[in-house]
């Protein structure tokens, strides 16, 4: 009998930990479950990664002793989450491998310390400054002018967390309207289009970055994704040779999303990254369709230290989210040929809620 363990510290047959039970815990788990490793998903909340899950545990990120057992469960763990607790990370790192790796969670987790790091590397951020207190915020409102963005240090998604200070504002009462948490003060960018760049690393130091996306916001959610974006070879070189510098500098495995701003257009173009996001990305969900190794499979293989698979896309790609509402038309979408629907098993379609998404391979 030979064991498929002698050739990687993780096989097929084993099980890995995933934190958090949304979408993207679901997706990948579907994706580990084809190459043949289970998941045990650990999360407060029962959610879409529990319905497809191998095994489960319902416990708070505090619960040391619930940790204790998952950890001794699963060969690794990664998260699908940005937010995960710093003491869960470390509990979990103490005990076994956690990928990405606590330190590149804790970077992402604060938007100074990201866009320090960022402008550290020689990567371009908008203009920021931290704000304590109204007297920072006044003074920092002198020096990048209006309009800027006001945005908590931690835990903002989607647009939650963050208020635009315009011509009028008063800049305490927009302090007040995000909570007068720690926060950072940017610069408005005005920007031609948002791209970003899903890319993973291996424990190896290998590299694969998938075509740049193109995508469009509405509400602050993500509605529209095309690949490859529409800018210029030359442009999009350099976002993946910006990526590939960031996952170096944290010593990263698994997939990271490079959010970045294009400022003007054609030979002008240049890119500002917004922020990281150290794990599976909603841009990269037209992977799962129009490419060979889907963005879900490509994290699982490099937390495993599986080698990465090809990025090679089939088509000019669209994705669509299908966000509240939207998800209704699933019955019409299904018929339609050519349309891959994912569905995430949401029982409520709440206005704003990611319920599902569409992918459509445009041009062969
Ligand atoms: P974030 O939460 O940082 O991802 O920001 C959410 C969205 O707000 C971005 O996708 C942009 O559309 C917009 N935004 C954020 N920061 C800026 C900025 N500094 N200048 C202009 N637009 C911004």
């Amino acid at each position: 009998m030979t064991r498929l363990h002698a050739q990687t510290p993780v096989a097929p047959g084993d099980t890995i930990g995933i934190l958090g039970s949304g979408q993207l815990g679901r997706m990948l788990a579907l994706a580990a479950a084809r190459l043949g490793v289970k998941v045990h998903v650990f999360c407060p909340e029962s959610g879409p990664a529990f319905d497809v899950a191998t095994t489960r545990t319902r416990a708070a990120y505090e619960d040391d002793a619930a940790l204790a057992k998952f950890a001794a469960s699963v060969k690794l763990v990664t998260y699908e989450f940005e937010n995960v607790p710093s003491h869960t990370a470390e509990f979990l790192a103490a005990r076994l491998p956690v990928h990405p790796n606590p330190g590149a969670l804790a970077t992402s987790q604060d938007r100074f310390v990201e866009k320090s790091f960022l402008n550290g590397l020689g990567v371009a951020t908008a203009p920021f400054e931290p704000i304590d207190n109204v007297a920072a915020l006044a003074r920092a409102v002198t020096k990048l002018g209006r309009p800027s963005i006001l945005k908590t240090r931690r835990f903002g998604y989607d647009g939650k967390g963050q208020a635009m200070i315009r011509r009028g504002d008063d800049p305490a009462a927009v302090y007040r309207l995000i909570g007068s948490a720690p926060a950072i003060l940017e610069g408005f960018v005005p920007f031609a289009k948002e791209v970003s760049v899903v890319a993973a690393r291996g424990a190896d130091g290998s590299f694969a970055a998938y075509d740049v996306n193109e995508n469009v916001h509405e509400n602050h959610i993500l509605s529209v994704t095309t690949a490859p974006a529409g800018i210029l070879p030359a442009t999009a070189a350099a976002a993946v040779e910006m990526t590939a510098k960031i996952l170096d500098a944290l010593d990263y495995v698994g997939v990271i999303a490079v959010e970045m701003f294009v400022v003007g257009r054609g030979v002008t173009e240049k890119l500002i990254v917004n922020e990281i996001a150290p794990r599976v990305h909603n841009s990269g969900h037209w992977t799962l369709d129009g490419s060979v190794t889907s963005q879900f499979e490509q994290h699982i293989r490099a937390i495993c230290g599986f080698p990465l698979g090809s990025t090679r896309r089939y088509g000019k790609v669209e994705m669509r989210n299908l966000i509240g509402d939207e998800v209704l038309a699933w019955r019409e979408l299904l018929r339609e040929p050519g349309a891959c629907v994912h569905l995430y098993g949401k029982h409520e379609a709440r206005p704003g809620r990611k319920m599902g998404h569409v992918t459509r391979i445009v041009e062969g």
